[in-house]
């Protein structure tokens, strides 16, 4: 029997529906995918040439638990260029991917019944990270009326003496939203607390820079990867920078679970900081071209944006007055429409009645999609 902490970990819904996408595809159906949550880009050039480089000149072995110097060196320059905060290597930790940065913060800052405050909607796997470690996830429902920003005051009415951190994630998935730098300033000012800020899809807002914690507070887990920006999912590449006493903590828990993260990999990071910013630039305007196309047309056929999301590469649709099941309906709709959308219950119960799009995919596959959804919606 597995444990009872084995058990407790939520699935994610949304791998029921590409599991569904996948055997329709593989009888020669055509499926839409709007469920997916990675970019649909290639990684740049320089970045595989960096790693294929580095692969032939022998580094291949484990490299400093705590990452590479030169690899720290290039985040805390990125960090100081893209906010003007100064950040030291010491501070950082070089993990495979931001998931075990996320696993790795919270074993290192939760002691066992303390509390994380968290959005819902939110991340799917953030409840799962927090009680892993044995923490409790207090959930804050957002409403999408107000645009689904996670409030200073909706965070204050919950934190009790058992809080020991808050979780925030900007710009959001599923939700698109980026936070203001006077919220993250008043957030950053809750006496004791430690923010833990999942910066991922930093570089990826479409109306001004999103705000790093850290121009705010230093008690704060960064956690960061190079998935979405650089387009790197498969590549499994992330960091967390840390308040400096717990570098000791951390270096000993990445030693011992994990060793260190890919070798080569790291040096491809260096390449995606420094030589990717062409690509970035082209990725980001093409992001944002869709992210504009797909709002006008899931608003055109009948779907509520209350807000329109700037960040990311997700739109959370309100489909209450349609349907109020949003499995049933994104199953509906990839058995009826041939298109993969992620039901809104998938990021907590503050997302019934929603549905996740992504434009992470070509303007032609938007385009057929949302005229497969028009006719879907025109018969609902
Ligand atoms: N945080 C958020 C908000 C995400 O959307 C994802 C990826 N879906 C992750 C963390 C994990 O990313 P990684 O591939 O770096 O582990």
């Amino acid at each position: 029997m597995p444990t009872e902490r084995a058990e407790n970990v939520k699935p994610f819904i949304v791998m029921d529906i590409l599991a569904r996408a996948g055997e329709l595809e593989k009888a020669g159906e055509s499926v839409i995918h709007f469920e997916v949550g990675e970019p649909d880009f290639d990684t740049p050039e320089s970045v595989k040439e960096a790693a294929i480089e580095a692969i032939r000149a022998g580094k291949t072995h484990y490299t400093h638990a705590m990452g590479m110097p030169e690899l720290r060196q290039a985040i805390c320059d990125h960090y100081h260029k893209e906010y003007g905060v100064s950040v030291t290597p010491d501070r950082i930790l070089v993990t495979s991917g931001t998931s075990p940065a996320l696993f790795l913060t919270m074993m290192a800052l939760v002691e066992k019944g303390e509390e994380v405050i968290i959005s819902n909607p939110g991340y799917a796997c953030y409840p799962n990270f927090v009680e892993g470690a044995g923490g409790k996830a207090i959930e804050v429902i957002t409403s999408a009326e107000d645009g689904f920003v996670f409030t200073p005051d909706s965070i204050k009415e919950v934190i009790s003496d058992r809080t020991r951190g808050i979780l925030i994630n900007s710009p959001s998935n599923p939700t698109g939203v980026v936070m203001s730098g006077s919220d993250l300033s008043r957030i950053a000012s809750f006496d004791n607390l430690y923010v833990i800020s999942d910066e991922i899809y930093h570089g990826l807002s479409y109306c001004g820079r999103a705000d790093t914690i850290l121009q705010y507070t230093d008690r704060a887990f960064v956690v960061n990867g190079f998935s979405k920006l650089y387009a790197m999912t498969g590549w499994r590449l992330g960091y967390v920078i840390f308040p400096s006493e717990f570098s000791r903590a951390m270096e000993r828990i990445h030693q011992s679970f994990m060793i260190s993260a890919n070798s080569f990999v790291q040096i491809a990071g260096i390449s995606a900081l420094e030589n990717t910013e062409v690509d970035i630039q082209n990725m980001r305007e093409t992001y944002d071209k869709r992210r504009r196309f797909m709002i006008d047309g899931l608003k055109a056929i009948g779907l509520k944006i209350h807000r329109e999301p700037t960040g990311a590469f997700y739109i959370f649709a309100d489909i209450r007055h349609i349907s109020t099941d949003s499995y049933a309906e994104a199953y509906n709709i990839l058995e009826k429409a041939r298109v993969g959308v992620t039901p809104g219950i998938d990021f907590g119960s503050g997302g019934e009645g929603f549905l996740r799009f992504s434009y992470a995919t070509s303007m032609d596959n938007i385009k057929e999609g949302l005229d497969r959804l028009a006719k879907y919606f025109a018969e609902r």
